[in-house]
């Protein structure tokens, strides 16, 4: 069995810069298994620009954002395998893969990185009533047949939900020549950006409707019109505020799910609000060596975050090979005020190098808000925020200083607070 240091599960953002990082951190013997045809993940489908303002300051397409990674990686002559998909890896880390050119294969590997990104809801899952014709496409389906196959999946539209992937699909089938009637949001604020309901809505004067639910589906071989109803502070839709369109085509973005079967097999603990694995101070799960960064751990704003994050995943996992090894007992990130998770979950002070980062979202839109770390019950980070939104994620730098005036640290806490 072919043996590697560190075999990272997904060649997009996240698995690029974790491999860059573990070899410029020291390890040679990497490997990248990825199951498509082309590193870059789901960037090689999202055209529009507006990636890599934070790591590169300037605005790049998906595609070229990707290329920047996929460069490190090729300089570095890191190995990768394309049309690979791993089906399976154990608790030993045995990487069971299928491979179009090698068949089947089984890897040992040290240390495991999981950068599986995520999916997207389906309709099934969302329970919409109405028949089953052609014409419902996850906007990330259509994404992929407009920008990489050269198809217009349908010319008047409707798309529920109004996360940013709906939003920058809405902008898109219009600049195709479709007309977007409208994007129907069930809950009262959007899940998106604000730069992209700017962009991508406002400036093509598209309506979004807060609060509002698609009812009905009409058309049996293809979908002939949407009827969408307000819904009540329950969610349920409203008698009498029915908005019906006709159209051809209803495009689903109503969120997104990190791909956690291989994570789940491993016997990774997965958090109940993320689906995510729950992962300390080193993005290590439950499972010593196997890390996780990316959309499969939680699901992430901005890529630039995603390749941050995943540095890290690849320099922790050189140092687990490396075999140094934590001892402390971990304290985990308590919460209140609306944060509804926080990633890491858990620190150990020993375990941070310079300063962790601490990510979570709300779960609700809050103005004029503040947000407060403390350890052992004493404020140590305070950050005003004029407005927080659950599409945006926040965070919080905590230094290795800031613990060490800790030596007994008990309890980390966040709390966000109004102003
Ligand atoms: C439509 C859309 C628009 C976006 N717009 C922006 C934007 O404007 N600005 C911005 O900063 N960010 C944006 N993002 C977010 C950004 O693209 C993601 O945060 C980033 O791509 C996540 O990286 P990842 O590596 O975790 O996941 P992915 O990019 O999804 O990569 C995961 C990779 O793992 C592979 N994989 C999965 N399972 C297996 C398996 N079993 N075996 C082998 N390989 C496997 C997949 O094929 C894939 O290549 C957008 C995302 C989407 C979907």
């Amino acid at each position: 069995m072919k043996q590697y240091d560190i075999v990272i599960i997904g060649g997009g953002p996240a698995g690029l810069a974790a491999a860059v990082a573990a070899f410029d951190a020291g390890c040679q013997s990497v490997l990248i298994l990825e199951r498509d045809h082309c590193l870059g993940g789901i960037l090689n489908q999202c055209i529009h620009n507006g990636f890599g303002l934070h790591t590169f300051k300037e605005e790049l397409t998906g595609p070229e954002y990707a290329e920047r990674f996929v460069r490190q990686v090729q300089e570095r002559n890191i190995e990768y395998k394309l049309s690979t998909m791993v089906l399976d890896i154990s608790p030993d880390k045995v990487v069971t893969a299928v491979s179009r050119n090698e068949g089947l294969l089984e890897l040992q590997a040290k240390a495991v990185i999981l950068a599986m990104g995520c999916r997207e809801r389906s309709r099934g899952a969302l329970n919409i009533p109405g028949f089953r014709p052609a014409g419902v496409y996850s906007a990330g389906t259509a994404q992929r047949l407009v920008n990489m196959e050269g198809f217009l999946p349908g010319r008047r539209v409707v798309i529920l939900g109004s996360g940013d992937i709906g939003l920058i699909m809405a902008r898109r089938m219009t600049l195709e020549g479709a007309k977007v009637l409208a994007v129907a949001e069930l809950m009262p604020y959007s899940g998106g950006l604000k730069r992209n309901i700017v962009q991508c809505l406002e400036d093509f004067d598209i309506p979004l409707y807060l609060s509002h639910t698609v009812v009905d589906i009409q058309g049996k071989e293809r979908v002939e019109g949407v009827t969408i109803a307000q819904v009540d502070e329950r969610r349920r839709p409203i008698p009498g505020t029915e908005i019906h369109y006709e159209c051809d085509t209803l495009l689903l973005s109503c969120g997104l799910i990190p791909e956690n079967e291989l994570s789940k097999g491993i016997g990774v603990d997965l958090s109940p609000v993320t689906n995510g694995p729950v992962v300390n101070e080193q993005l290590e799960t439950n499972v010593p060596g196997v890390f996780a960064a990316g959309n499969v751990l939680h699901v992430h704003d901005l890529v630039d975050f995603v390749s941050q994050e995943a540095a890290n995943a690849g320099r922790a996992a050189v140092a687990y090979i490396n075999g140094k090894k934590v001892q402390q007992n971990a304290v985990p990130v308590t919460f209140e005020g609306g944060v509804r998770y926080t990633v890491p979950a858990a620190i150990r002070p020993e375990g941070v190098e310079d300063s962790v980062i601490i990510r979570f979202r709300v779960g609700d839109v809050k103005k004029n808000a503040v947000v407060k770390l403390l350890l052992n019950g004493e404020l140590v980070l305070r950050k005003k925020r004029p407005v927080m939104a659950p599409g945006e994620m926040e965070e919080l730098k905590l230094t290795r200083q800031q613990l060490e005036q800790y030596p007994d640290l008990q309890t980390i806490h966040i709390t966000v607070e109004e102003a």
